[in-house]
């Protein structure tokens, strides 16, 4: 018998608490052969979310919760439930029923039958949310992925059920600034795509503001990319290069016709050449402190899916 853990971040959820309980327990009933666990993780809500959560483990042996001091964020909650699953199988999933719990099944016998590793649901369309938060979320996916070297789609969302040894491989990353999205494109691993229609939350609002979404994206860039470093780099490049242009125009000007080269001129010149330096030269030490940067964050050099014939581990 395989157990599936499912992990559930909530923060001040009292109103769809309950129905999403009774909605997955109903759908992961009609799994054959796979017990569940239900992991929620209550981020500091202040509503009756941990009383809720207390009655439910009182309830159902298979309920289990824990409470953050204080809201902690989405990225920690879902480390923390992963932390304390022990299922052969992991999902994360919203407690807004945003995420439909009938294709749990689907998940679990794409992942038993057909070899991958991970199933993760790809929301078709963004319906039931405001237009103005579907264009900044889009152009930020162009913007990352360009910048990254990840492969995230917009779509993409934490909804998705893996095996033991990728839910292993997230453990290892460690860092404080986490950003799961990343981390699953990162990792690698077979994932296949069930599409799923976006419908709005079952109740209450939104938990992300536009604070928390561009402070969400921010962390989305910083922790995968040193490109904003090299940006300085090219933007010093082409300050240098407008001056070598402009000096060169003016220095042709003085030597074939005389005209002398004004005050003005030299100053832009003296002006272009100073800041292209210094920020060429803030690239250079920008370079070193963002490899340290990614050095401190001690991420698994490589990560292994399979292996064989080894006596012992080599952890
Ligand atoms: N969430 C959380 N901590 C936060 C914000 C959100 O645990 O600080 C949970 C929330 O309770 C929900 C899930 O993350 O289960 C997704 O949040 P929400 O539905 O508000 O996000 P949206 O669907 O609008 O992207
Ligand atoms: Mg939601």
């Amino acid at each position: 018998m395989d157990k599936i853990s499912i992990i559930v971040p909530c923060y001040n959820e009292e109103q769809v608490l309950l129905l999403f309980y009774n909605e997955t327990e109903k759908a992961v009933r009609d799994i054959e052969n796979a017990e569940c666990e239900f992991i929620f993780i209550d981020d500091g809500s202040r509503d009756h979310t941990p009383d809720i959560l207390e009655s439910l483990a009182y309830k159902d042996k298979r309920c289990k919760y824990l409470s953050f001091s204080r809201n902690f964020g989405k990225e920690a909650a879902m480390y923390a439930g992963l932390q304390h699953a022990d299922g052969d199988y992991c999902v994360f999933m919203d407690a807004d029923l945003q995420h439909p719990p009938a294709l749990l099944k689907e998940m679990y016998r794409v992942l038993k039958n057909e070899g991958y590793d991970c199933c993760a649901g790809f929301r078709e369309d963004r319906e039931g949310e405001g237009k103005v938060r579907n264009f900044l979320s889009r152009s930020f996916y162009k913007v990352i992925n360009k910048l990254c070297d990840l492969n995230m789609s917009d779509g993409a969302g934490d909804f998705r059920m893996m095996n033991r040894a990728m839910a292993d491989s997230i453990l290892e990353f460690k860092e404080y600034n986490r950003y799961m999205k990343g981390i699953f494109s990162f990792i690698g691993f077979d994932t296949k795509w069930i599409p799923f229609h976006n419908v709005e939350r079952a109740a209450g609002d939104s938990k992300w503001n536009f604070k928390s979404l561009f402070r969400y994206a921010l962390d989305g860039i910083f922790s995968f990319s040193t490109a904003p470093v090299t940006l300085a780099g090219t933007t010093g490049s082409i300050l240098l290069g407008i001056a070598v242009l402009l000096g060169i125009g003016a220095a042709v000007r003085a030597l074939l016709f005389g005209a002398p080269i004004s005050g003005i001129m030299m100053i832009v010149l003296l002006i272009l050449v100073l800041n292209g330096i210094q920020l060429l030269f803030l690239s250079v030490l920008g370079q070193y402190v963002s490899k340290d940067y990614m050095e401190t964050k001690r991420r698994p050099l490589y990560i292994v899916k399979r292996e064989e014939g080894f006596s012992k581990s080599h952890n």
